[in-house]
Protein backbone atom coordinates (compact mmCIF):
# COMPACT_ATOMS: atom_id res chain seq x y z
CA UNK A 1 0.00 0.00 0.00
CA UNK A 2 1.60 3.29 -0.94
CA UNK A 3 1.51 6.35 1.89
CA UNK A 4 -1.11 8.48 0.58
CA UNK A 5 -2.24 10.51 3.87
CA UNK A 6 -2.56 13.87 2.22
CA UNK A 7 -0.28 14.99 4.90
CA UNK A 8 2.38 17.68 3.56
CA UNK A 9 6.39 16.29 2.24
CA UNK A 10 8.49 15.41 5.10
CA UNK A 11 11.03 18.37 4.20
CA UNK A 12 8.19 20.55 4.59
CA UNK A 13 6.80 19.38 7.73
CA UNK A 14 10.57 20.05 9.07
CA UNK A 15 11.01 23.51 7.37
CA UNK A 16 7.38 24.33 8.76
CA UNK A 17 8.24 23.56 12.14
CA UNK A 18 11.89 23.91 12.31
CA UNK A 19 13.02 20.46 13.02
CA UNK A 20 16.41 20.98 12.55
CA UNK A 21 18.49 17.91 13.48
CA UNK A 22 20.06 18.03 16.96
CA UNK A 23 23.17 15.32 17.32
CA UNK A 24 22.37 15.00 21.14
CA UNK A 25 18.98 13.29 20.51
CA UNK A 26 20.03 10.95 17.69
CA UNK A 27 18.69 12.75 14.89
CA UNK A 28 19.16 11.12 11.71
CA UNK A 29 15.81 11.26 10.14
CA UNK A 30 14.07 9.33 6.77
CA UNK A 31 12.55 11.52 4.87
CA UNK A 32 11.63 8.78 2.29
CA UNK A 33 8.18 7.78 2.34
CA UNK A 34 8.37 4.87 0.09
CA UNK A 35 11.45 3.79 2.40
CA UNK A 36 9.88 4.35 5.49
CA UNK A 37 6.82 2.08 4.13
CA UNK A 38 8.94 -0.60 2.87
CA UNK A 39 10.74 -0.80 6.89
CA UNK A 40 7.37 -0.78 8.08
CA UNK A 41 6.45 -4.14 5.99
CA UNK A 42 9.19 -5.87 7.66
CA UNK A 43 7.13 -5.90 10.94
CA UNK A 44 4.72 -7.94 9.77
CA UNK A 45 0.92 -7.74 9.44
CA UNK A 46 0.35 -4.68 11.16
CA UNK A 47 -3.75 -4.15 10.72
CA UNK A 48 -4.48 -6.80 14.04
CA UNK A 49 -1.62 -4.89 15.67
CA UNK A 50 -0.95 -2.08 18.08
CA UNK A 51 2.45 -0.34 17.11
CA UNK A 52 4.98 0.71 19.91
CA UNK A 53 7.10 3.52 18.36
CA UNK A 54 10.03 5.11 19.83
CA UNK A 55 11.37 9.00 18.59
CA UNK A 56 9.15 9.66 15.95
CA UNK A 57 10.52 12.64 14.77
CA UNK A 58 8.87 14.61 12.30
CA UNK A 59 7.51 11.09 11.68
CA UNK A 60 8.22 9.42 8.47
CA UNK A 61 8.17 5.89 10.21
CA UNK A 62 4.87 6.66 11.71
CA UNK A 63 3.26 7.41 8.43
CA UNK A 64 4.82 4.50 6.84
CA UNK A 65 3.31 1.88 9.70
CA UNK A 66 -0.27 3.62 9.94
CA UNK A 67 -0.32 3.43 5.72
CA UNK A 68 0.98 -0.06 5.93
CA UNK A 69 -2.36 -0.54 7.93
CA UNK A 70 -1.44 -0.41 11.44
CA UNK A 71 -4.71 -0.92 13.87
CA UNK A 72 -2.96 1.82 16.38
CA UNK A 73 0.48 3.74 16.96
CA UNK A 74 1.83 5.19 19.92
CA UNK A 75 5.03 7.37 19.68
CA UNK A 76 6.76 8.29 22.63
CA UNK A 77 9.09 11.36 21.39
CA UNK A 78 11.30 13.61 23.72
CA UNK A 79 11.87 16.41 21.82
CA UNK A 80 8.70 18.68 21.94
CA UNK A 81 9.98 20.44 18.98
CA UNK A 82 8.05 18.08 17.14
CA UNK A 83 4.55 17.91 18.82
CA UNK A 84 3.08 19.97 16.14
CA UNK A 85 4.30 17.51 13.37
CA UNK A 86 2.22 15.03 15.81
CA UNK A 87 -0.50 16.53 16.11
CA UNK A 88 -0.76 16.68 12.23
CA UNK A 89 -0.70 12.79 11.74
CA UNK A 90 -3.31 12.82 14.65
CA UNK A 91 -5.67 14.34 12.70
CA UNK A 92 -4.85 12.84 9.42
CA UNK A 93 -5.81 9.42 11.44
CA UNK A 94 -8.30 10.06 13.71
CA UNK A 95 -8.16 7.40 16.46
CA UNK A 96 -5.27 5.69 15.30
CA UNK A 97 -2.52 7.84 16.19
CA UNK A 98 -1.70 8.77 19.86
CA UNK A 99 2.10 10.34 21.31
CA UNK A 100 3.66 10.60 24.26
CA UNK A 101 5.91 13.48 24.94
CA UNK A 102 8.77 12.25 26.83
CA UNK A 103 11.79 10.23 27.72
CA UNK A 104 11.14 6.36 26.21
CA UNK A 105 13.86 5.42 29.05
CA UNK A 106 11.22 6.91 31.72
CA UNK A 107 7.92 6.57 30.19
CA UNK A 108 6.20 3.64 30.85
CA UNK A 109 3.60 2.98 27.68
CA UNK A 110 1.69 -0.07 28.31
CA UNK A 111 -1.11 1.33 29.92
CA UNK A 112 -2.34 2.70 26.10
CA UNK A 113 -1.71 -0.02 24.50
CA UNK A 114 -3.98 -3.65 23.62
CA UNK A 115 -2.12 -6.80 22.64
CA UNK A 116 -1.44 -7.66 20.01
CA UNK A 117 1.77 -5.14 20.17
CA UNK A 118 4.96 -4.87 18.25
CA UNK A 119 7.66 -2.30 18.37
CA UNK A 120 8.84 -0.40 15.49
CA UNK A 121 11.59 2.24 15.62
CA UNK A 122 14.55 4.21 14.20
CA UNK A 123 15.90 4.49 17.50
CA UNK A 124 18.21 7.04 18.41
CA UNK A 125 21.67 5.51 18.66
CA UNK A 126 22.66 6.54 21.86
CA UNK A 127 19.62 4.49 24.09
CA UNK A 128 18.68 1.61 21.28
CA UNK A 129 21.09 -0.94 22.97
CA UNK A 130 19.46 -0.33 26.78
CA UNK A 131 16.13 -0.27 25.26
CA UNK A 132 16.63 -4.12 23.47
CA UNK A 133 17.99 -4.95 26.77
CA UNK A 134 14.63 -3.71 28.47
CA UNK A 135 12.98 -5.65 25.87
CA UNK A 136 14.55 -8.84 26.23
CA UNK A 137 14.67 -8.81 29.95
CA UNK A 138 11.19 -8.02 31.35
CA UNK A 139 9.98 -8.93 34.56
CA UNK A 140 8.33 -11.64 33.12
CA UNK A 141 8.87 -13.82 30.04
CA UNK A 142 6.75 -13.65 27.20
CA UNK A 143 7.31 -10.18 26.79
CA UNK A 144 4.52 -7.37 26.24
CA UNK A 145 5.72 -7.62 22.79
CA UNK A 146 5.65 -9.92 19.51
CA UNK A 147 8.06 -8.49 17.03
CA UNK A 148 10.26 -5.90 17.27
CA UNK A 149 11.73 -3.82 14.14
CA UNK A 150 14.25 -1.87 14.75
CA UNK A 151 17.09 0.32 13.35
CA UNK A 152 20.50 0.19 14.50
CA UNK A 153 24.24 1.20 13.35
CA UNK A 154 25.36 -2.20 11.72
CA UNK A 155 27.76 -3.24 13.76
CA UNK A 156 25.09 -3.38 16.92
CA UNK A 157 22.88 -5.00 14.13
CA UNK A 158 26.28 -7.59 13.77
CA UNK A 159 26.37 -8.26 17.49
CA UNK A 160 22.84 -9.08 17.65
CA UNK A 161 22.94 -11.32 15.30
CA UNK A 162 26.21 -13.07 15.36
CA UNK A 163 26.88 -16.75 15.44
CA UNK A 164 29.72 -17.99 17.52
CA UNK A 165 33.44 -17.97 15.43
CA UNK A 166 32.09 -14.26 14.59
CA UNK A 167 33.91 -11.40 16.26
CA UNK A 168 30.79 -9.96 16.70
CA UNK A 169 29.58 -12.68 19.07
CA UNK A 170 28.63 -11.95 22.35
CA UNK A 171 26.55 -11.03 25.49
CA UNK A 172 23.85 -9.27 23.20
CA UNK A 173 24.05 -12.42 20.54
CA UNK A 174 23.37 -14.48 23.50
CA UNK A 175 20.95 -12.65 25.16
CA UNK A 176 19.05 -11.71 21.55
CA UNK A 177 18.93 -15.64 20.17
CA UNK A 178 17.92 -16.93 24.20
CA UNK A 179 14.83 -15.02 24.26
CA UNK A 180 14.07 -14.07 20.15
CA UNK A 181 14.56 -15.26 16.43
CA UNK A 182 16.96 -12.08 15.14
CA UNK A 183 17.48 -11.36 11.85
CA UNK A 184 18.97 -8.38 9.50
CA UNK A 185 16.11 -7.32 7.06
CA UNK A 186 17.28 -4.16 5.47
CA UNK A 187 20.20 -2.62 5.25
CA UNK A 188 20.84 1.42 4.83
CA UNK A 189 23.71 3.57 3.82
CA UNK A 190 24.43 6.82 5.69
CA UNK A 191 22.98 8.61 2.61
CA UNK A 192 19.40 6.98 3.36
CA UNK A 193 19.27 9.51 6.51
CA UNK A 194 19.24 13.60 6.98
CA UNK A 195 21.67 14.22 8.06
CA UNK A 196 23.80 11.08 7.20
CA UNK A 197 25.11 9.58 10.05
CA UNK A 198 28.85 8.27 9.88
CA UNK A 199 28.25 4.76 9.53
CA UNK A 200 25.88 2.70 8.03
CA UNK A 201 22.99 1.01 9.56
CA UNK A 202 20.59 -2.13 9.62
CA UNK A 203 17.34 -3.09 10.61
CA UNK A 204 16.80 -5.74 13.11
CA UNK A 205 13.50 -7.95 12.94
CA UNK A 206 13.44 -9.90 16.37
CA UNK A 207 10.11 -12.10 17.07
CA UNK A 208 9.18 -13.12 20.87
CA UNK A 209 9.25 -16.70 21.47
CA UNK A 210 7.17 -18.04 23.51
CA UNK A 211 9.68 -19.45 25.88
CA UNK A 212 13.68 -18.92 25.72
CA UNK A 213 15.48 -21.64 23.64
CA UNK A 214 17.47 -23.73 26.27
CA UNK A 215 16.28 -23.29 29.95
CA UNK A 216 18.80 -21.43 32.26
CA UNK A 217 18.45 -18.64 35.18
CA UNK A 218 18.69 -15.47 33.06
CA UNK A 219 20.78 -13.70 36.10
CA UNK A 220 23.66 -16.68 36.10
CA UNK A 221 23.33 -16.88 32.13
CA UNK A 222 24.31 -13.30 32.91
CA UNK A 223 27.23 -13.70 34.93
CA UNK A 224 28.51 -16.84 32.74
CA UNK A 225 28.75 -14.57 29.79
CA UNK A 226 29.59 -11.63 30.99
CA UNK A 227 32.84 -13.64 32.88
CA UNK A 228 33.73 -15.26 29.72
CA UNK A 229 33.38 -12.73 26.97
CA UNK A 230 34.93 -10.08 29.73
CA UNK A 231 37.81 -12.04 29.07
CA UNK A 232 37.15 -13.06 25.33
CA UNK A 233 40.79 -13.99 24.52
CA UNK A 234 41.39 -15.89 27.78
CA UNK A 235 40.63 -19.85 27.62
CA UNK A 236 37.41 -20.48 29.51
CA UNK A 237 39.09 -22.31 32.87
CA UNK A 238 40.73 -19.05 33.19
CA UNK A 239 38.07 -16.07 32.82
CA UNK A 240 35.12 -18.49 34.23
CA UNK A 241 37.32 -19.31 37.73
CA UNK A 242 36.06 -17.15 39.67
CA UNK A 243 32.08 -18.70 39.24
CA UNK A 244 33.17 -21.92 41.08
CA UNK A 245 35.88 -23.47 42.37
CA UNK A 246 35.72 -26.73 40.19
CA UNK A 247 34.99 -25.13 36.99
CA UNK A 248 37.35 -27.35 35.00
CA UNK A 249 35.03 -30.45 36.25
CA UNK A 250 31.98 -28.35 35.80
CA UNK A 251 32.81 -27.68 32.22
CA UNK A 252 33.41 -30.66 31.42
CA UNK A 253 30.37 -31.96 32.72
CA UNK A 254 28.56 -30.03 30.10
CA UNK A 255 31.27 -31.33 27.17
CA UNK A 256 33.03 -27.78 27.14
CA UNK A 257 36.32 -28.28 26.73
CA UNK A 258 38.04 -26.08 29.42
CA UNK A 259 41.02 -24.92 27.27
CA UNK A 260 38.15 -23.07 24.81
CA UNK A 261 36.92 -19.61 24.71
CA UNK A 262 34.00 -17.77 24.59
CA UNK A 263 34.00 -17.52 21.06
CA UNK A 264 33.43 -20.96 19.82
CA UNK A 265 31.15 -21.70 22.52
CA UNK A 266 27.03 -22.03 21.30
CA UNK A 267 23.84 -20.88 23.13
CA UNK A 268 22.74 -24.20 24.02
CA UNK A 269 26.02 -24.91 25.64
CA UNK A 270 26.41 -21.36 27.45
CA UNK A 271 22.74 -22.65 28.90
CA UNK A 272 23.80 -26.08 30.03
CA UNK A 273 27.12 -23.96 31.85
CA UNK A 274 24.96 -21.65 33.40
CA UNK A 275 22.00 -24.49 34.63
CA UNK A 276 25.56 -26.77 36.09
CA UNK A 277 26.65 -23.42 37.60
CA UNK A 278 23.02 -22.94 39.26
CA UNK A 279 23.24 -26.29 40.48
CA UNK A 280 26.33 -25.73 42.25
CA UNK A 281 25.90 -22.85 44.26
N1 LIG B 1 11.65 8.14 13.45
C1 LIG B 1 12.24 9.34 12.85
C2 LIG B 1 12.74 9.01 11.46
O1 LIG B 1 12.91 7.82 11.17
O2 LIG B 1 12.97 9.94 10.69
C3 LIG B 1 13.37 9.91 13.72
C4 LIG B 1 14.46 8.96 14.07
S1 LIG B 1 15.82 9.72 14.89
C5 LIG B 1 17.08 8.51 14.55
C6 LIG B 1 15.56 9.40 16.63
C7 LIG B 1 14.39 10.13 17.27
O3 LIG B 1 14.32 9.77 18.67
C8 LIG B 1 14.47 11.64 17.26
O4 LIG B 1 13.25 12.18 16.86
C9 LIG B 1 14.78 12.04 18.71
O5 LIG B 1 14.28 13.30 19.08
C10 LIG B 1 14.09 10.92 19.47
N2 LIG B 1 14.66 10.65 20.80
C11 LIG B 1 15.94 10.79 21.22
N3 LIG B 1 16.07 10.38 22.49
C12 LIG B 1 14.84 9.99 22.90
C13 LIG B 1 14.33 9.48 24.12
N4 LIG B 1 15.12 9.29 25.20
N5 LIG B 1 13.02 9.18 24.19
C14 LIG B 1 12.19 9.37 23.12
N6 LIG B 1 12.63 9.85 21.94
C15 LIG B 1 13.93 10.15 21.83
Amino acid sequence: MAAIDNLPPLREVIATHGLSAKKALGQNFLLDLNLTAKIARQAGDLSGSDVLEIGPGPGGLTRGLLAEGARRVLSIEKDERCIPALEEIADAYPGRFSYIQGDALQVDPLAHLTPPIRVAANLPYNIGTELLIRWLTPPQWPPFWQSLTLMFQREVAERITAKPGSNHYGRLAILSQWRADARIVLDLPPQAFTPPPKVSSAVVHLTALPAPRFPADLKVLERVTAAAFGQRRKMLRASLRGLAPDIEDILTSVDIKPTERAEQIDLEHFCALARAIAAQT
